[in-house]
């Protein structure tokens, strides 16, 4: 997730681009044809559900990160859950209770990245949300100021959740956005 400062500056302006945008449909529309071409091209794999990795990445949705290739992901390898800030939340949670209880799932990979979008908010973004519409979002911002602390609580989070199956394989990264390489993140 990437936030620019000017865009956080305002309180929750509407991206200008966007109002500007000539036609509003447009990129999706390009999105749909991208869709016509991979389906002419794509035979079913008849695959199973369930991950052939039995692996589960908790990632941050920031654009920079393309999760398969970083990490040599092929199709039906792995389930991708995907957040701003790769937090895990209660519905990451929920998310891996099924992936490992219903789909077999066994191993918890967690990256978060470098120049997250994240470090730059306070839980005050959720006082200005208050402010302009009136009521206050029931989610925390999981904003943080140290990356690889945020990994540790995260995978702490993973590994004392009551809910999960396998927590004995729970592993936390940091995505260096302009190397593409990952540091692992080693419990205190
Ligand atoms: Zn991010």
């Amino acid at each position: 997730m990437r936030i620019t400062v000017d865009h956080m500056s305002t309180s929750l302006p509407m991206d200008p681009a966007d109002a500007m945008s000539p036609v509003s449909g447009s990129v999706m529309d390009r999105l749909v044809e991208a869709n016509e071409r991979y389906a002419s091209q794509f035979t079913d794999p008849g695959m199973d559900a369930r991950p052939v990795l039995k692996v589960a990445v908790v990632a941050c949705m920031d654009a920079r990160l393309d999760l398969h290739d970083a990490l040599g992901l092929a199709l039906g390898d792995c389930h991708t859950i995907r957040n701003a800030g790769g937090a895990v939340t209660d519905d990451v949670i929920r998310s891996l209770t099924i992936s490992q209880r219903a789909l077999g799932t066994r191993s918890v990979m967690l990256v978060h990245h470098t120049g997250c979008g994240l470090e730059s908010l306070t839980e005050d973004f959720r006082h200005e949300l208050e402010e302009e519409v009136g009521q206050r979002p029931p989610w925390a911002v999981e904003a943080f100021r140290d990356v690889d602390q945020d990994v540790r609580q995260s995978m702490q989070r993973v590994r004392t959740s009551p809910f999960l199956l396998h927590r004995d394989d729970v592993r936390g990264f940091v995505f260096d956005v302009s190397t593409g390489l990952l540091r692992e993140i080693h419990r205190d």
